[in-house]
């Protein structure tokens, strides 16, 4: 069926989160993370640690921000285990086109920094995480933090939808093997670059399976707004079609299908569990009753990881006031409606957090 396979035009790969905007507007994201810390611990009460070198990977850094309570929590356990003297090299990786600079001047600047401790070495890697990114068996300890619901392409030429959740039949059918694909093969190449007996630590957005989420009503309106800048010629129908955003959120059953029959390549499903995530917008809103605090942060939350997929695709001849045009309607649609009705519209989200051994 030619609808489902990648055509020319079709977004080849994730758009990378906004230049220096990233960091600014994920604080759902760093909530989320923050379910993945206590898991640290647990991972080192497992862990051999030997004399050799000890690297930290940082799968789908973006700029940071977010990395560093993680990092940091890995540094220390490592320091209780070996004190200041051991060597630790930390090494992000996230895509080529990725905003690195952000990222170190971060490092170099942030009160948080982990690089104020001794002995610290941060380096970073530029290439996808859906290949091996570092040599065999020199990963002492992995974290990756909302990146791995990141798909490695677009499954369909035009989903027709910008949230591959809300799509239906043969298209949804392929969102969902792209998925299990990727989650696949992301732990294949990890099981390599982990040393024996290493941990990986692994926090995704999921879904709550005990009552729906608001989180497709944003989605829903979105794609309205989509649909109505097609109906009036604002957008040409192919970029409409083609702008999905490459987010596919896992539920828990798929998380751990791979160890459905024990280790999958090595690596063993240690601990996993799903924990509701709170919205953070709407508690401050019922708080305030300031509806256009709410809606910025909404708004912001929807614009830092989503527009750029959006951006990417516009056709190439579309100018930097047309893109300017294109963004602030998105944004005046989603925040009217917003203003017009403030509802919580991520309540409740949830987080996945797994903790992943290689075999020793
Ligand atoms: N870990 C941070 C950032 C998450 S934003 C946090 O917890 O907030 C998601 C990041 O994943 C983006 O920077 C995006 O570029 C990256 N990403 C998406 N697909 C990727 C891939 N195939 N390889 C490496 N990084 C990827």
């Amino acid at each position: 069926m030619s609808g489902v396979r990648p055509a020319a035009g079709a977004p080849v790969r994730p758009a990378p989160m906004e230049r220096g905007g990233y960091n600014e507007r994920s604080r759902l994201q760093a909530g989320g993370g923050a379910h993945g810390l206590p898991v640290i611990a647990r991972a080192f009460e497992r862990m051999p640690l030997g004399d050799g070198p000890l690297t930290i990977a940082d799968y789908g850094c973006a700029q940071g921000r977010n990395s560093l309570a993680p990092i940091s929590a890995t540094i220390a356990e490592i320091r209780a285990r070996l004190g200041v003297d051991a060597p630790v090299s930390v090494v992000h990786t996230d895509q080529p086109d990725n905003d690195f600079a952000t990222l170190f001047a971060l490092l170099r600047d942030s009160e948080d920094s982990y690089l104020r401790e001794p002995n610290v070495f941060a380096s970073a890697v530029g290439r996808s995480f859906y290949e091996q990114v570092l040599p065999s068996e020199s990963v002492t300890f992995g974290w990756c933090s909302y990146a791995i619901h990141w798909l490695s392409g677009a499954p369909v030429a035009s989903a027709g939808h910008i949230w591959g959740r809300l799509t239906t039949g043969e298209i949804r059918r392929a969102f969902e093997r792209r998925s299990a694909d990727d989650w696949r093969m992301f732990l294949t190449h990890r099981a390599a670059e982990l040393q024996p007996g290493g941990c990986l630590v692994v926090v995704q957005p999921s879904m709550p399976g005990h009552e729906p989420s608001t989180f497709p009503m944003l989605m829903g309106w979105a794609q309205a707004e989509l649909d109505a800048m097609a109906e009036d010629g604002t957008l040409r129908r192919s970029e409409a079609a083609r702008m999905t955003v490459l987010c596919y959120e896992r539920y828990p059953a798929d998380v751990r299908a791979p160890f459905a029959d024990g280790d999958f390549r090595g690596l063993v499903l240690v601990e996993d569990f799903l924990n509701d995530l709170p919205d953070p917008f709407w508690g401050a809103y019922q708080a305030t009753g300031d509806a256009e605090t709410l809606a910025d942060k909404y708004v912001g939350f929807f614009q830092a990881p989503f527009r750029p997929s959006l951006l990417a695709a516009l056709d190439p001849d579309r100018d930097a006031g047309f893109r300017k045009a294109f963004s602030d309607r998105l944004e005046t649609g989603l925040r009217n409606r917003i203003l017009a009705e403030p509802q919580p519209l991520m309540t409740p989200l949830a987080v996945h957090v797994s903790l992943i051994q290689k075999q020793i």
